[in-house]
């Protein structure tokens, strides 16, 4: 391993190559075989070697080859080294910063010449990036990449060293280095028992599991940000695949193009890439006499929201997927076991799968040797069209620069003025690290009617990543497309919206008219955008509209300082703070700095807080229920109350019986995980449980017991915070005893989803338009109606309570244009139902949303819906 420094000038390395001639004549006895170092050949049934190991042999790779190049990349969340692996002629690894300088011009810069064109081409490879086993129980990849690092630098065939003059293979080894540790610790413990093969009993990340695969657009993952880097800012390769493995009973493996929708803002030519690339594997694998390979089938690349999100940004980005065995342990497949996908109907001879795999035993080594093949045909078929390859680089980067100045839109405006400054802060700093061209407005400026003010950020579609700008500044219209005319529609792989400014509740202002007066008031913005002044004096009061004032508040409370919110509308030093707006009291101004930093929101001065009608608050104890199945919703909800800096428990449902939920905490939260693993420890339903192959000692659930303990927690005065499909655990008969007087009871509220899905309901995950209860203490800070992410269940109904309950409805679905971005089917069965529910019990309450406010973390504009929910609500 060496690290690289990304600063180290390509005219220097030049300058050494002179003087120190490149170092030859390595013995190829010195490089060791993987057998050598792991103590089994990779891909061996029931072996599976860690991260360590892995970065272990690559680091004797990198002593003993000159080939090979290990480089570090950014840290896993839990702290552990990340890194690329160069491979390549030793020429091209001497040069490696030379030709990054190239990569970086054919990808960035629209004004090359033809003869500077030439001429980079001439000079320059490919750079082809591999980010292996991102999912960690899709463990070959990783497993693989020791086979072919020793096959592609000990080589003596001509032409693998023709293809390495051309190519610089960058694998990142593992994409998810905790993941990978969590998952072979887990197998090692369970093989050779009656439970090999058993699941982890969490989630394979330090929050987000196989959601990491989600999170390219927002980028809140450390892991996420270092791959990222890679093709935003630092290396541009040209091509990227993706290496993942899926269920066991499909084809054998998937290679590109994948199938319908396509995203369609990527440019055209970038798609016939796909399909080069997928094709030559395809035919390559099969003249291997591999069987099984399919192509156009099962992903559709509506939502490259991987490592894909590359494809925004002119990458050739791709994916291939293997059918997977239990971890490395063989799996024996029936032939009337294999099934089809979208794309491929039948299990059979066809146009995409022209050698179809007959059944039988399928082995880790199986999936080992598709990875090798595969990868050496794209080496190969970027070797055979380097020249193409690059050109088209710098082609498509012209023309999306020339698109920017001739189609419209022109440029997107996010004002500066904002009601959640701290969101506009963050959108800022996250676009520039996607590597987008941001600039601000020197002097105020009308345009299109519209009065913009000097400091509004503008992105101007005329650059490189014009694609990737209006992606995601634009709302998501998903395409629709029918299998055959006026037949069935391709739905949705995934989630179908995105769109930045209305996830995180920013305005925002779409220009179709090109104004160069307008261009030349631009200014590029390349230092941290900081609008924020820098001296703070308390008392200090924060506006309740901005999510970092929350924080603001969640930090100063743990720290000593009072923290109140204002009982009503009051303005101060002219400018407006509503109901809800945090005050902060104490003499502690340096720590006050600190947390005006930390909380991205401008702060006001208050002379005389005694003045004001102020209610004081405190921090409640939170429990934050997470269950053992790979629970990533949970994930999520930790991963942003650690990014808020609120305080919780995670408490597993079985622990719920030994469990005092009364004199240990305030409040219980429920992220959207389905009723029967929470109540059984099971998947599917309560009346038709479906088996799982977890350890048995972690499927276990809170069973009827630890749910009547919890309600009886409410009954007394607690309140519990539940969305998405957690929320059935709330709905039908439940029961508490009190005073050995059993009492049975109906929470006022129903779930009606499943007739709404008979009736034609489908929102795969969308933006849908709610309105929301003014005044209310849950809606504090917000508007009047707000985009909340919804996947169509639950969906509720409120009726007239009986005894000591009562409800609520906080937000409700519009009446019409319900669907603000994504895809909906049959949007009228939402009209004007409840959304968002508060509902009381004895002395307790509950809140209960339809949608999950904190989806993937990519929905900022209602977090505060659940912020607020921490606060007092009865009183
Ligand atoms: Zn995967």
């Amino acid at each position: 391993m060496k690290k690289f420094n990304l600063l180290t000038s390509g005219i220097m390395l030049v300058f050494i190559t002179f003087i120190i001639p490149p170092q030859r004549g390595f013995a190829q006895s010195a490089i060791p075989k993987p057998e050598e170092h792991f103590g089994f050949v990779p891909g061996s049934d029931y072996m599976l070697f860690s991260y360590e190991q892995l970065i272990g042999y690559l680091e004797k790779l990198d002593k003993a080859s000159p080939m090979l190049k290990l480089v570090e990349n950014g840290q896993s969340p839990m702290g552990r080294i990340m890194y690329i692996a160069f491979i390549s002629s030793e020429e091209n690894i001497h040069n490696l910063d030379r030709l990054r300088e190239i990569n970086k011009e054919l990808a960035l810069n629209p004004d090359l010449t033809e003869s500077e064109q030439d001429e980079y081409i001439k000079d320059g490879k490919v750079f082809f990036l591999a980010t292996l086993s991102m999912h960690s129980t899709e463990v070959a990849p990783s497993q693989a990449l020791p086979l072919i690092a020793y096959q592609l630098i000990t080589s003596d065939d001509p032409l693998i060293k023709k293809y390495l003059d051309d190519v610089v293979y960058m694998a990142v080894p593992n994409h998810n280095p905790d993941g990978m540790d969590f998952v072979v610790e887990n197998y090692n413990k369970y093989k050779g028992t009656q439970y090999e093969g058993a699941s982890l009993p969490r989630v394979y990340h330090k929050y987000i599991g196989h959601d990491n695969n989600r999170d390219f657009v927002t980028l809140s993952q450390e892991d996420t940000k270092a791959i990222a880097r890679i093709y935003n800012l630092d290396w541009f390769p040209q091509v990227m695949i993706e290496k993942h493995q899926m269920g066991s009973t499909n084809i054998r493996y998937f290679v590109p193009p994948s199938t319908d929708p396509i995203a369609e803002n990527i440019d055209a030519e970038l798609w016939t890439w796909t399909g080069i690339f997928g094709t030559n594997m395809l035919r390559d694998l099969t003249s291997a006499g591999i069987s099984g390979v399919g192509q156009k089938t099962i992903f559709d690349d509506y939502w490259p929201g991987s490592t894909g999100t590359c494809m925004w940004k002119n990458v050739i980005g791709m994916l291939t997927e293997a059918a997977s065995v239990k971890d490395a342990s063989p799996v024996y497949i029936e032939p009337n076991e294999l099934g089809a996908g979208k794309g491929l109907s039948e299990y059979e001879k066809s146009i995409n799968f022209p050698l179809p795999w007959p059944g039988g035993w399928w082995r880790l080594g199986d999936i080992v040797r598709l990875e090798i093949e595969s990868t050496l045909s794209t080496i190969k078929t970027s070797s055979l069209l380097k020249d193409d390859i690059l050109k088209y680089r710098n082609d498509v980067c012209k023309r999306e620069v020339e698109k920017g100045k001739t189609e419209t839109p022109y440029y997107y405006v996010v004002p500066a003025e904002q009601a959640d400054q701290s969101e506009l802060i963050a959108l800022v700093e996250l676009m520039k690290e996607q590597g987008i061209n941001t600039f601000q407005l020197a002097e105020n400026y009308t345009l299109e009617g519209i009065n913009l003010k000097a400091g509004d950020i503008v992105y101007p579609l005329a650059q490189p990543f014009r694609s990737f700008v209006k992606e995601v500044m634009e709302k998501q219209d998903f395409p629709v497309r029918h299998f055959t005319p006026g037949g069935e529609i391709m739905r949705p792989y995934d989630v179908t919206s995105w769109s930045l400014p209305l996830h995180r509740g920013l305005k925002s202002h779409e220009i179709k008219t090109r104004d160069t007066a307008f261009e030349a008031k631009l200014e590029p913005l390349t230092d941290i955008y900081n609008p924020l002044k820098d001296n703070y004096k308390l008392p200090a009061i924060f506006s309740v509209t901005s999510n970092g004032s929350f924080k603001a508040a969640f930090i100063a409370m743990q720290n000593g300082l009072k923290v109140s919110r204002l009982n009503q509308e009051t303005k101060i030093d002219g400018r407006t703070y509503g109901k809800g707006s945090f005050v902060i009291q104490g003499d502690n101004v340096d720590l006050l700095n600190s947390i005006a930093k930390e909380s991205l929101t401008e702060s006001g001065f208050i002379e005389e807080p005694g003045k004001l009608e102020l209610s004081a608050v405190t921090m409640p104890r939170i429990a934050l229920v997470e269950t053992y199945f790979h629970d990533m919703d949970a994930g999520w909800t930790r991963y942003l109350f650690d990014t808020y800096k609120l305080p919780y428990t995670v408490l597993h449902p079985d622990e719920f019986e030994k469990t005092d939920f009364e004199k240990n905490y305030d409040i219980v939260i429920f992220p959207g995980t389905g009723k029967n693993y929470l109540l059984n420890g099971k998947p599917g339903s309560e009346d038709n449980p479906s088996m799982s192959n977890y350890h048995p000692d972690y499927q276990k659930g809170m069973d009827k017991k630890g749910r009547a303990k919890l309600m009886l927690f409410v009954n007394s005065g607690g309140k519990v915070i539940s969305w998405g499909q957690s929320t059935d655990l709330f709905a039908g008969m439940l029961e508490i005893t009190i005073d050995k007087e059993k009492q049975e009871f109906m929470l006022p509220f129903s779930n009606a989803a499943d007739q709404a899905r008979k009736n034609g309901l489908l929102v795969p995950g969308s933006l849908v338009r709610m309105k929301l209860k003014q005044g209310h203490p849950l809606t504090l800070g917000m508007p009047e109606e707000v985009g909340v992410f919804y996947r169509g269940n639950p969906l509720f109904n409120t009726r007239v309570p009986l005894f000591d309950m009562d409800r609520r409805v906080i937000g409700a679905f519009a009446e019409k244009e319900i669907l603000m971005s994504g895809y909906c089917e049959k949007e009228e069965l939402l009209s004007e139902k409840p959304a968002m529910i508060w509902l009381k019990k004895g002395k307790g309450e509950l809140i209960l949303y339809s949608f999950n406010p904190q989806f993937r973390a990519s929905t900022p504009a209602t977090y505060k819906l659940l912020f607020n929910a921490l606060f007092p609500i009865l009183d």
